[in-house]
């Protein structure tokens, strides 16, 4: 531990957490910021500048010189403006100041961020707005406030406003629904996200040897090293010395910044690894997540690493995932999702399931839309991470229980099972309700759903966003359904309520292997969407029904909707492009250059051994040049076309059709390229590429 601190010691010591607003806020400005944060009420002037000069006290303590507001902008990234502390005085010195207006409101020049058409250029001017609800903390010297960021006219520029926005409609919701059934004593409910992060690491000296990596975070080109992942000896191996060092590292720094990970291992394929932290409050866990994936990186660049966090970084090998655990508590203290030991008398999760059930299904689309990215593309569909397809396995324990809720039975369930595991030594313990099925997208995993189509690279804030407001939809359909019945007839009307909605959406289960052609088939009969790419599913991001439930909770308005939309085709455009180019530049000018110097020392090989050796065939010489040559052949009808194309999809005005030229000509046109290329590759010792091979990218970690 650092300075021999323990981990006690260390956690949380860079964050204005509620024990240091304890024990440094005046009582009635503590009592009120709380107030602010449970309540989801605004805060008076007066408490923020009380605030303000009690944080920035603190903030100098512990090395601060600047603050910045920290939001999250439409690239999926987070931004930060720092300002100083300092305040000229007329006598030449300085004075440290920080007002309860700088602390909830800022201003940064918006012009350059994405916004969709929603503010012309000349309307530069956006704000950012403190979100007292996730702590501020200190990184590299600076205050960091978490803020949400909109533009002049109110509009959200941000991931984290429309989040904020969904937690209130699934509150308002839920609570109206427990109150309706019976639990009276609660007024909030809070979804939480625990989300699992995979990464890559990378020697940072190979790394940077590669423009793909540089220009792109994944390898456009590179054939695979003759090993992979199909000895299954990674997941969870051991974990080798410099790395292990620099998950230590990278454990500590988020500790400090009060981040609660807590697993870390090593994932299926090479150089892949997973870290999770704890669960918390869905915003925070979103701050938490943008903070983790930055630290990833600050951390590696300081280990000789380079974190990767795209979603496909290599062909032939798994990418990488975020799983988004997700689950609804109470301020009483209930998990509204975990089924107790008599699921069959928990009418909270009886409720709540079913309503998740239904949301899924309703809004498959939009779940699917959340999720849809140029890099994730490449991993949704491929034997490695869920299908493209949504579908929810609950596991055969639940499907018994709603069979019982269908057919009107009573569900008595198996209760708790012994584990036996035939040695006297070994402990006995209960084993869980459900096993696991690692292709379903969406799953119960005991007491919460896991939806594990999210990409590494992105903000969870995206997924949470859709899924708590179409449970918000959901919960109203129940709430207005039991408006107005007498207490005592209640449950039988709920029952029948629940009945009826989970025969609707009972499609959307699935418990089977979700990577066959037969599933495929099978969903494409019951009527779920099997959405492919981007420009697939960004139709129904529009459609008339999910404005319909985005407006009517609050979450967009339409503006912002089809402001959204532009946003995301036109970033997936520009994605494809930067890769296009990248890949050109990268065959054009490396890759023809190990080539062409191969080819040459071969053929003076040859040459040198016919005139010492005359009537000695090369035979070996000449059949490596030939090969390489029909290859070379290939290669450069194939960068020829990917130019044409590249160049006519920048030409396209409509952002879906260029999206889905890009989708189904560019990067066809790359995948065709990069396999001659690969080919080739295979064929050339490696010290003649001047870039890296995906032999030592992926098997020189020590
Ligand atoms: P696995 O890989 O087996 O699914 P992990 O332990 O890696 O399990 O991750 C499980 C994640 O689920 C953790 O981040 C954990 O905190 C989170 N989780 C547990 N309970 C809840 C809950 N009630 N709400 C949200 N997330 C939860
Ligand atoms: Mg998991």
């Amino acid at each position: 531990m650092t300075e021999n601190k323990t981990i006690p010691e260390i956690y949380g010591t860079m964050v204005f957490n509620d024990r240091v607003m304890r024990e440094r806020l005046p009582k009635d400005v503590y009592k009120a910021v709380h107030k602010t944060i449970e309540n989801n009420s605004h805060l008076e002037l007066d408490v923020a500048n009380s605030v303000a000069a009690v944080m920035k006290e603190w903030a100098i303590e512990h090395g601060a010189t600047h603050f910045t507001h920290w939001f999250q902008p439409m690239t999926g990234l987070t931004a930060e403006k720092h300002d100083g502390f300092i305040s000229p005085e007329p006598d030449g010195t300085v004075i440290m100041d920080f007002s309860g207006k700088e602390l909830v409101k800022g201003e940064p020049d918006a012009s350059s961020f994405p916004s969709g058409g929603l503010r012309a250029t000349f309307e530069a001017r956006g704000y950012t707005a403190w979100d007292p609800s996730s702590p501020a903390f200190i990184k590299d010297g600076s205050l960091y406030i978490p803020t949400a960021f909109c533009s002049y006219g109110g509009e959200a520029l941000d991931k984290k406003t429309p989040l904020l926005r969904s937690m209130t409609a699934l509150n308002n919701e839920a609570v109206k629904v427990l109150n309706l059934i019976g639990l009276k004593d609660v007024t909030r409910v809070t979804a939480t996200i625990g989300s699992e992060q995979e990464y890559f690491l990378v020697s940072k000296d190979l790394y940077k040897k590669r423009k793909d990596l540089l220009f792109t975070g994944r390898t456009l080109i590179g054939a695979n090293a003759p090993k992979g992942q199909e000895m299954e000896d990674h997941y969870f191996g051991v974990l080798k010395p410099k790395v292990s060092a620099y998950m230590h590292d990278l454990d500590e720094e988020l500790w400090k910044l009060g981040v609660p990970v807590k697993t870390k291992h090593n994932e299926v394929a090479p150089a892949q690894h997973e870290l999770a932290p704890v669960f918390e409050t869905a915003n925070i866990a979103v701050d938490h997540n943008q903070l983790t994936m930055e630290v990833m990186k600050k951390v590696a660049d300081k280990h000789n690493y380079a974190c990767l966090l795209h979603e496909k970084p290599f062909e032939g090998i798994n990418g990488s995932g975020k799983h988004n655990n997700w689950s609804l508590s109470t301020n009483t203290g209930i998990n509204l999702l975990k089924p107790g030991k008599h699921p069959g008398e928990n009418l909270p999760f009886l409720t709540f399931l079913v309503a998740v059930i239904a949301a899924v299904d309703e809004y498959a689309d939009l779940l699917r839309v959340s999720v849809a990215s140029p890099g994730n593309d490449h991993r949704l569909g491929g034997n490695e991470a869920p299908p493209a397809i949504i579908s929810m396995f609950v596991g055969d324990e639940l499907e018994h229980f709603l069979k019982s809720v269908e057919e009107g039975t009573v569900f008595s369930g198996e209760g708790k099972r012994q584990m036996e595991m035939g040695a006297e030594v070994l402990p006995h313990f209960t084993k869980d309700n459900t096993d696991r099925n690692r292709t379903s997208p969406f799953a119960f995993t005991g007491n919460k759903f896991e939806f594990r189509m999210p990409g590494s690279a992105l903000s969870v804030a995206n997924p949470n966003i859709f899924l708590n407001t179409a449970v918000a939809e959901t919960l109203s359909h129940i709430s207005a359904a039991l408006a107005g019945t007498p207490e005592g007839e209640v449950r039988e009307k709920l029952m029948a309520v629940l009945r009826e909605m989970y025969i609707r959406h009972k499609r959307i289960l699935f418990g089977g292997n979700g990577y066959t052609d037969e599933w495929v088939e099978e969903a494409a009969r019951r009527g779920l969407d099997n959405l492919q790419s981007l420009p697939d599913a960004m139709p129904h991001w529009i459609s008339e029904k999910s404005i319909d439930l985005l407006v009517k909770h609050g979450i967009f308005t339409e503006k912002e909707i089809f402001s959204r939309y532009d946003i995301l085709l036109e970033n997936y455009a520009k994605t494809i492009h930067i890769e296009s180019l990248t890949m050109q530049d990268m065959v054009q000018k490396d890759f023809f250059e190990g080539l062409i110097s191969y080819e040459k020392d071969l053929t003076q090989a040859a040459a040198q051994k016919a005139s010492l050796l005359p009537g000695i065939g090369c035979a070996m010489e000449k059949t490596v040049i030939k090969a390489l040559d029909t290859a070379a052949d290939a290669i450069v009808a194939a960068l020829e076309k990917l130019q044409a194309d590249t160049e006519t999809a920048e030409g396209k005005e409509d952002l879906l059709e260029c999206a889905k030229y890009y989708q189904s000509v560019v990067l066809a046109d790359m995948e065709a390229l990069r396999a001659v290329v690969d080919g080739a590759e295979k064929m050339i010792p490696d010290d003649y590429l001047p870039y890296p091979t995906y032999s030592k990218l992926l098997f020189s970690l020590r």
